[in-house]
């Protein structure tokens, strides 16, 4: 099949060599992920300044992100009673006020700031004094007169605002972006088929590309967006539907045969009873097993809904067909439970069960002897499962625990094995259906929303910062009754160097003051996997009381006597996160606690974010709300679940494109499914010169 030779492909011209680039600049360019004419063809605006007064606010409401221009009418200096500077500047849309404050500023700022400019200006608007005020926008002054982007920019009534990285002024980049579109559009080729511009009424994607940058009206700029969400999901749904097709093919699965010896077993001395979901995933990961096809399911369950018995009685029916099979965690310390939790509910049954552990250990070099010359054991332990010096005998199935803490590339080397496993990937991750399907392709889904009975929610109590102590007081009556408590500090503009000075100075004073008489420790993400796993050992073993860390806490690892949460700066968690982390208590008898500490100001947002904890333990009401919430640019929890990063489109925004391009996808692939047929072939091009290396990697 022909593909595009990229190597003579103009847009593939490296930064460097635009005008007005050059080495240094490039090297800047790279920070935000442009390195080729291409890229900064693609480099899509975050925002749209207008020149024209915009009387936007009216209607808006505390907490809004807003974005809009106005003039400046006073400049004042004030000093607070610490001698800090701090600069507040008064602005007018011809019909609303607000006060921009600057509590820390670059001394610049109090000549360039000067009553008569237009200034554009974008934030979070909050209150005070009954006064609309604005804390830090981000803005830039709009000149009118001085020539200083040359004649091009001046004459434009919208202008684009582009991601920044230091060193590179907006200016700059703008007059990059120009100088790349006069000798690079010509080499801009379409990548969308003809009838599909048509229905949609698309833009050609040249015109889509200038209309991105240059473009005068907002709102057609919206339009052409969606051309490119599409486009990317266009071709990622082409890859499912050809992976569906391969799939479908694919008879070489094991057929297991449901003897109900082993399974049959674990049901009589299991303590509880199954819950209906249980039940159901069970049967739907059984008929799977049963047939001639490699299963490739993700059960999705609430955190403590069950995952491991049902994932269990799987193992225990490729076991009793003579099968090897393995469970893979993400971390030592959760293999470890696994293994200890599996082999009590075993006793008595002779099966063997092998923990495998990273690194050399003695009796290392026996346990792989057995795995490649016996058969009919359980195998569980970390990516050291998939190392090339490990070889099973006969591998029937393998179960992938938290499966979006492992690559695309690992879970593809499982289901390329040459006994073709079965394979169960697990995620507590409660992702709505629809979105589930498409973000991991052709994935069957089971889901267990059910849980177990006699559970005692958790109660969510929601606390003022100034309430600080009578939280400490609850926290004290708990580890007086023998029980553990975690705190949990956020990270702060993303940067772990900051939370890891949170939760350190949190540590220093938990430990110094407020609970002087128990063992508080601190955990991290810049300590080495093996010191976090020891830690966690150590609180799993009651060594440790309280234990104070950043978001990297043990997602999965059960401490049940850990009856308490308090998460601090709550407000900046995004529920998804904030739910994880609540179900890390709960998981023993006693009732839990979990307080979220919130610090004013609160944006409306998180206040209902907050409320919805408070509200509802239930996961799936959880990341239906938090769907809800979102607004564009905020998938932060999702990025951290696993999802495909996608340049252009956000899966909660988009998931109307979403949905056509993946019907449109599948219809051209059912009619043609190796895009053979002449009027694919700019289908088949983009497809093969783009996407074949990825699909390389899902195919199995
Ligand atoms: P997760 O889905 O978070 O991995 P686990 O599989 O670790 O949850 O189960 C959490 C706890 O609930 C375990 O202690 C397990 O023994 C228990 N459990 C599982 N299923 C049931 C049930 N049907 N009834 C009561 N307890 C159950
Ligand atoms: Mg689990």
């Amino acid at each position: 099949m022909e593909q595009k030779n990229t190597n003579t492909d103009p847009l593939a011209t490296s930064v460097k060599f635009i005008k007005g680039v050059g080495e240094h600049r490039a090297r800047l360019l790279a920070r935000l992920g442009i390195h080729s004419a291409q890229d900064v063809l693609e480099f899509f605006p975050r925002n749209y300044l207008s020149r024209l007064l915009n009387p936007t606010l009216q209607n808006l409401q505390v907490g809004d992100l807003v974005s809009l221009t106005a003039e400046i009418s006073w400049i004042d200096v004030r000093s607070s009673s610490k001698g800090k500077k701090i600069l507040h500047l008064g602005v007018n849309d011809s019909q609303m006020k607000l006060v921009c404050v600057w509590f820390s500023y670059p001394a610049s700022y109090e000549k360039i700031f000067q009553p008569g400019r237009r200034i554009w200006l974008s934030g979070t608007l909050s209150e005070f004094n009954s006064q609309l005020q604005m804390n830090h926008p981000s803005f830039e002054l709009i000149d009118d007169d001085k020539d200083v982007e040359g004649d091009f920019w001046k004459t434009r009534s919208i202008l684009p605002i582009y991601p920044l990285t230091e060193g590179i002024s907006q200016a700059q980049i703008r007059n990059i972006v120009l100088n790349t579109f006069e000798k690079f559009l010509p080499y801009v080729h379409e990548s969308l088929p003809d009838d599909i511009l048509e229905k949609y009424q698309f833009k050609g994607r040249r015109d889509a590309l200038q209309m991105m940058h240059f473009g005068q009206h907002l709102d057609r700029i919206d339009q052409c967006r969606t051309r490119f969400v599409y486009e990317e999901f266009f071709y990622s749904q082409i890859m499912w539907a050809r992976h569906r097709v391969h799939h479908n093919q694919n008879q070489h699965g094991i057929l297991f045969e449901n003897k109900k010896l082993l399974t049959r077993a674990l049901k009589a001395r299991l303590s509880f009873q199954l819950t209906k979901a249980q039940v159901r995933v069970i049967k739907e990961i059984f008929d799977d097993m049963c047939s001639a096809q490699q299963m490739s399911r993700l059960v999705q369950g609430d955190v403590g809904s069950g995952k491991t018995i049902v994932t269990l009685f799987a193992m225990l029916l490729a076991v009793e067909n003579g099968f090897q099979a393995a469970l893979m965690a993400p971390t030592e310390i959760l293999a470890e439970q696994h293994y200890q939790n599996i082999s009590i509910l075993l006793e008595g049954l002779e099966i063997p069960i092998i923990l495998l552990k990273g690194g050399s250990y003695k009796g290392k070099a026996a346990q792989k002897e057995v795995i490649r010359t016996q058969s009919g054991q359980i195998i569980i332990g970390t990516h050291a499962l998939i190392q090339k010096d490990v070889v099973f005998a006969r591998l029937g199935f393998v179960a992938v625990d938290e499966q979006h803490r492992f690559g695309v590339e690992q879970r593809a080397s499982l289901a390329r094995h040459s006994d073709h496993p079965d394979l169960l990937y697990l995620s507590a991750t409660p992702i709505p259906r629809s979105l589930a399907m498409t973000v991991y392709g052709d994935l069957q889904v089971s889901q267990i929303d059910e849980m177990p009975p006699q559970r005692k929610a958790v109660i969510t109590l929601i606390r003022n910062e100034r309430k600080l102590d009578t939280v400490f007081n609850d926290v004290h009556k708990e580890l007086s009754l023998g029980r553990q408590a975690y705190f949990v500090c956020p990270l702060v503009e993303e940067s772990e160097k900051l939370a890891l000075l949170d939760a350190q100075r949190l540590h220093e004073y938990l430990s110094t003051k407020v609970f002087k008489e128990y063992k508080v420790d601190l955990m991290h993400g810049r300590m080495t996997a093996a010191i976090k796993d020891e830690i966690m050992r150590r609180f799993k073993s009651g060594e440790i009381n309280i234990l104070v860390s950043t978001t990297v806490i043990e997602v999965g690892v059960d401490v049940a006597n850990a009856s308490v949460m308090v998460i601090e700066h709550a407000e900046r968690f995004g529920l998804a996160q904030l739910h994880q982390l609540r179900g890390r208590v709960g998981r023993g008898a006693d009732q839990a606690y979990c307080f979220l500490i919130e610090h004013q100001p609160l944006s409306a947002m998180a206040r209902e974010r907050l409320a919805t904890m408070a509200r509802t333990n239930d996961g799936f009401l959880v990341a239906e709300k938090d769907l809800e919430l979102r607004g564009p640019g905020e998938l932060f929890g999702l990025e951290q679940a696993g999802m495909p990063q996608f340049h252009f489109a956000n899966l909660i925004r988009d998931q109307h494109i979403l949905a056509k391009a993946r019907t449109d996808a599948f219809a051209i692939i059912k009619d043609d499914p190796f895009l053979r047929e002449g009027k694919h072939e700019l289908v088949r091009n983009i497809y093969f010169a783009n996407y074949i290396k990825k699909e390389e990697l899902i195919l199995y």
